[in-house]
């Protein structure tokens, strides 16, 4: 029996299918265009294009920031 619980994921900008693991500060675009930087975010880095894909974790992680950020807005 073979577990696929990880598929094999290629870059959306060059199709690159290598990818080193690392931990960085990811930018986070809001709806109204405005940039902020979400600190620590887990990303696969693609070894060949240098595009940034944050892993699961890392998405949850940026969801959560997302997610304060918009109760800033609404608070303000
Ligand atoms: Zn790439």
């Amino acid at each position: 029996m073979r577990s696929a619980t990880s598929k094999p994921i290629s870059c959306p900008q060059c199709q690159g299918t290598t990818f080193t693991r690392k931990t960085t500060t990811y930018p986070m675009r809001l709806p109204d265009g405005r940039q902020v930087h979400v600190g620590r975010v887990a990303v696969q880095e693609c070894t060949h294009c240098h595009h940034l894909i944050p892993t699961k974790a890392g998405s949850e992680k940026i969801s959560r920031a997302m997610a304060a950020v918009a109760q800033l807005f609404l608070g303000s």
